[in-house]
């Protein structure tokens, strides 16, 4: 690999070079029309402290540790100083949040430092998050507290090695100065110290980028701009034409049924999946009020101010994606005489999901393909039982792994002690592993080693296809909260021994179990573990 300081980083920037840009050039807070991004310079935080970087990150940059770790690249990703080549700006983007229209949104306090290509040809797009004021920042200061930031940065990286596409995050800087926050909307305001993640991506195009443009009827530029993401971010597709424009559709449709088959798998609840806050790439994007399943139930949802309608719950995020590639559809009909065709593509959505949801399926139970006659009713029942007894997702499914069917001898007469011994300490509530759910578990798991003995398969290879879908670490809510409080007293231990967990979250790795364990009582209902506020 080679490996660049940062002077021979190339910039490249198309988004700037191919869009058109705000003619006004002063940063104030406005609707900007008729063009995709402002130019925008990052505030200079008074004393910036490096708390994390990605050296995962790094390399794709081909940044060496030693620049990682050299001043420069404090300066540079803190925002105080701007490399040559680099023209920052921050973009424009509407969006529906919670199923309103919200007009104007926008980069509010994400600024880009533009794009690099490294030496294999790939396009990364460097964005500081935090970095203070922009055009879009509407009433608010352009401004991250580190509590989300750790967040944002811990998570990217933790959905990363856990192959879920999303941005990533390069380093995690403080900056020294504090910033106001309200963060349960309650009238008690405080000063919390502030940070900035910087994140990359090939690009941070959202549905939203393109929703405005019609909103506004700007089509000229709403066909400029899909020009643009096509021949960048998708030119296997070919020239621009109304058939692309059809494909791209249907590769977005595609690649956000991906994602969200990865989030069911993992238990991961985004928790804003408004318009805006959805990438044409199918990357998880915008680490806001995100959780993790615990005990498994479809209406859990981590953000507060859903709390009422649990429009962004676990079990709602399928249908709340096709929800979103719907008005994407709406916002691209301009560029077609009739609705029909992109109708026509959305139903790629529902159909790529079912199969890709099935197959996830097949590969966290370990089977070898989806037999609808008997494994639908295996999988319901299963995930009543996982809710109904509030058991925790992860580790129910980590530890069915284990099980072993030793030889032909008939399920019926195998000790029922035994079999059920590696899920007791899965449930939250001892008290509900009482007589009728441990019939309901053994019986479960009896039908289930009849359908695993059905494939013939022996237990290695299955314990391999589970153990490779069903990660022993995630980035457990009350952990990052742990991780946080430390952080708030200037220890950023935890940061660092967290993200090194979360590289191999499919590997037993000795010592590191108290990174696997259950939330602990303490944590049920304290604020940043099970409830978080979009405040950030
Ligand atoms: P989010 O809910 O984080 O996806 O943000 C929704 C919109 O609010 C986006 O346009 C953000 O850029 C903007 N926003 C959120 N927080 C801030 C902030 N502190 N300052 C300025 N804009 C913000
Ligand atoms: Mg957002």
């Amino acid at each position: 690999m080679s490996e660049k300081d940062l002077t021979s980083l190339l910039f490249d920037n198309s988004y700037t070079s191919l869009l058109p840009a705000d003619t006004q050039t002063q940063n104030f807070s406005r609707h900007v029309k008729n063009c995709c991004y402002s130019f925008a310079t990052p505030s200079k935080p008074p004393k910036p402290h490096l708390i994390a970087y990605a050296q995962e990150v790094a390399q794709v940059l081909e940044l060496s540790t030693e620049t990682c770790e050299s001043s420069d690249f404090l300066e540079v990703f803190s925002g105080n100083r701007l490399l040559s080549g680099m023209h920052p700006y921050a973009s424009c983007y509407g969006g529906h949040q919670f199923g309103h229209w919200a007009g104007q949104l926008g980069d509010g306090r994400a600024i880009n430092l533009g794009e690099i290509l490294n030496t294999k040809g790939e396009r990364w797009t460097l964005q500081l998050k935090g970095a203070g004021p922009t055009p879009y920042s509407r009433k608010a200061d352009g401004f991250a507290v580190l509590r989300s930031s750790v967040r944002e940065f811990l998570c990217s990286e933790a959905m990363y090695h856990l192959g879920i596409p999303t941005t990533r995050a390069l380093s995690l800087i403080s900056t020294g100065q504090p910033v106001i926050r309200d963060m349960f909307y309650d009238g008690h305001p405080k000063a919390e110290p502030g940070a900035i993640v910087c994140r990359v991506a090939p690009s941070f195009t959202r549905f939203g980028h393109f929703q405005i443009l019609t909103a506004r009827d700007e089509i000229d530029l709403l066909k400029r701009h899909v020009d643009y993401t096509i021949t960048t971010d998708f030119p296997h597709l070919g020239p621009p034409s109304k058939s692309v424009y059809l494909k791209w559709f249907e590769e977005i449709c595609t690649k956000t049924a991906e994602m969200i088959v990865h989030w069911m798998r993992v238990g991961f609840v985004h928790g804003v999946m408004n318009t805006d806050n959805m990438s044409v790439l199918g990357l998880t994007i915008d680490y806001g009020p995100y959780g993790w399943l615990e005990n498994y139930d479809p209406h859990w949802t981590p953000n507060t101010t859903d709390n009422e309608n649990r429009r962004y719950c676990f079990g709602n995020q399928p249908h709340i994606a096709l929800w979103n590639l719907n008005q994407l559809a709406n916002a691209l009909s301009p560029l077609f005489k009739t609705h029909e065709p992109l109708q026509e593509t959305l139903t790629h959505y529902a159909s790529h999901f079912k199969h890709s949801w099935q197959q996830m399926m097949v590969n966290k139970l370990g089977l070898l393909t989806f037999n609808p006659k008997t494994d639908s009713t295996l999988l319901s029942e299963l995930l009543t039982l996982l809710q109904s007894a509030e058991i925790d997702m992860t580790l129910f499914f980590r530890n069915l792994a284990q099980l072993t069917i030793s030889d032909q001898s008939p399920i019926e007469s195998i000790n029922n002690t035994h079999l059920i011994e590696p899920f007791k300490g899965t449930f939250y509530q001892t008290s509900q592993l009482n007589s009728k759910v441990t019939k309901t578990l053994e019986q479960w798991l009896h039908r289930y080693l009849q359908r695993i003995r059905q494939d013939n398969q022996s237990n290695n290879s299955r314990r391999q296809q589970m153990n490779a879908v069903n990660p022993k670490y995630v980035l457990r809510n009350y952990l990052a909260q742990l991780a946080i409080d430390k952080a708030e007293q200037n220890d950023y231990t935890m940061i660092k021994d967290l993200l090194d967990v979360l590289r191999q979250p499919y590997a037993e790795q000795a010592g590191k179990e108290h990174y696997a364990e259950k939330r602990p009582e303490w944590a049920r209902h304290r604020a940043g573990c099970s409830m978080l506020s979009c405040s950030s």
